[in-house]
């Protein structure tokens, strides 16, 4: 834990308290490492189902909620849901030069993780392609497009709404390898792209071609996705049409069966102008379809590339098991393997996929397996642990002051009220070093 090390203690709630007395169950102390969604709803099945159960929550920023507050879309404050600390990276050419960004840290930089505040991502061309077909890509699809007057509305935060003011992007592409039955994202962010005003979708009818047949005997879900794609490629959107020519001319499209292949250089060497992408036929249907390059190549131009493939857990410390392959820590029910007493939950635990809905389900799994081996007397809770006692008085002794839940909501308060002043639910503090002041360390 740095300087802005944060510590919430949470008391036990009375519901369980009874029961647990009354079988003289030792009254445990927990330890939760990250204050996201997966750590909150784990902390809470616990509380609410063991009276006498203490909870420490440790978090390494001065402010709580992991990526509920620095995750997915400012216009999406429902869902905003998803962690992990890395991206997975392409491993191809030119994936370093100017221009080129993981979404993780475009993510990031829009909702004012600290750690990309930074960025300062190039906005100057007119085209922008990302790599993905998931929910991540539509997001950022739409925060580059979206009017400005809605994303004032939200908590997206000042130095990117600035940024995205002067944005000449106009077209973004959505590259994926493989085709429209395989894309990763769903109906509703699909929906709200189509609807997204001054824009117009970009289909091509040949893509969808004998796609409503293949899919007949489809689960619901994937059907009505492709139904919609199809629609959407294939009616005449003429409002749309007119809308663009009266002076909202952002276009965005789905590219299918391309797996990018190096990112090009422009003429200076430095910045991106382009992409080359293999062109890619489908081994097998369905979801397990595998992309196979025919050997065809096609280089589209953009000054702005975004990868979204996916994210990645990074181990968390040598003791702890970690499969590199899969970006999980081993675990039955949240039980990490080979570690009594040691649990997981959230991405880390199962791979990072999944709505605020599986991250709370699958932390209940675990928190039920802590309870569970409460119950069955198999964690070790006779002797009584200082908890964070003992961390305090490690902090203290090199010089460190902890971030209190009452400290953050100083931090809370001030930023609610400076996002009052500019008519937006919140303006978030992205350095915290003023974070820091501002609570008076
Ligand atoms: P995702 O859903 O796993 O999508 C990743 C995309 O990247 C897929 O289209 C995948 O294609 C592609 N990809 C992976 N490796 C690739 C490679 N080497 N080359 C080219 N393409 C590659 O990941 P995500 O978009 O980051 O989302 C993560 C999770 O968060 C998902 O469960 C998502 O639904 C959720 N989420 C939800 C919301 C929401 O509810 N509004 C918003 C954001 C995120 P293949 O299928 O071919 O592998």
């Amino acid at each position: 834990m740095g300087p802005g090390g944060t510590c919430w203690r949470g008391a036990g709630v009375t519901g369980g308290v009874r029961r647990w007395l009354s079988s003289a169950a030792p009254l445990p102390r927990l330890c939760v490492v990250g204050s996201g969604p997966a750590g909150f709803y784990t902390a809470q099945h616990i509380l609410k189902h063991h009276g006498g159960a203490h909870v420490d929550i440790y978090e390494k920023l001065p402010v709580p909620f992991g990526l509920v507050r620095f995750g997915v879309a400012p216009d999406h404050p429902e869902v905003k849901s998803y962690g992990a600390e890395d991206n997975r990276v392409l491993g191809i050419p030119g994936e370093n030069l100017s221009g080129v960004y993981s979404a993780r840290a475009f993510v990031g930089w829009y909702n004012g993780l600290p750690e990309n505040r930074d960025l300062k991502p190039d906005l100057s061309c007119e085209t922008a392609l990302i790599l993905g077909h998931g929910n991540v890509a539509l997001d950022i699809a739409r925060i580059l497009l979206s009017p400005l007057h809605l994303l004032r509305q939200t908590d997206i935060t000042e130095g990117s709404l600035a940024a995205l003011a002067c944005s000449k992007v106009k077209r973004v592409w959505l590259v994926g390898r493989r085709g429209p039955l395989q894309v990763a994202f769903t109906i509703k962010e699909l929906r709200e792209m189509i609807n997204l005003p001054g824009t117009r979708p970009v289909l091509n009818p040949a893509d969808f071609t004998g796609l409503e047949n293949a899919v007949k005997d489809a689960p619901r879900p994937r059907k009505r996705l492709t139904e919609l794609m199809i629609k959407t490629a294939l009616e005449k959107r003429e409002e749309k049409a007119v809308e663009v020519q009266a002076g909202a001319p952002r276009e965005w499209g789905l590219k299918f069966q391309r797996s990018p292949q190096a990112v090009l250089p422009a003429a200076d060497g430095r910045r991106a102008r382009g992409v080359r992408l293999a062109l890619t036929r489908l081994e097998g249907s369905g979801d397990s379809a595998k992309a196979v390059p025919t050997g065809d190549v096609e280089e589209l131009e953009c000054g702005l590339v975004l990868s979204s493939i996916g994210y990645r857990s990074l181990p968390l410390d040598p003791t702890v098991p970690f499969d590199t392959q899969r970006g999980v820590i081993p675990n039955s029910s949240g039980r990490v393997e080979g570690v009594p007493g040691l649990y997981c939950s959230g991405w880390v635990k199962r791979g990072p996929t999944g709505v605020i809905i599986t991250t709370m389900n699958d932390s209940f799994d675990t928190a039920q397996s802590v309870l569970e081996d409460l119950q069955a007397g198999v964690l070790d809770v006779a002797t009584s642990r200082e908890g964070f006692g003992a961390v305090e008085s490690i902090l203290h002794s090199r010089g460190v002051r902890p971030v209190s839940f009452s400290d953050w909501e100083k931090i809370d308060a001030a930023e609610v009220a400076r996002g009052k002043a500019a008519g937006k639910p919140r303006e978030k503090i992205v350095d915290p070093q003023e974070m820091l002041r501002l609570i008076g360390h």
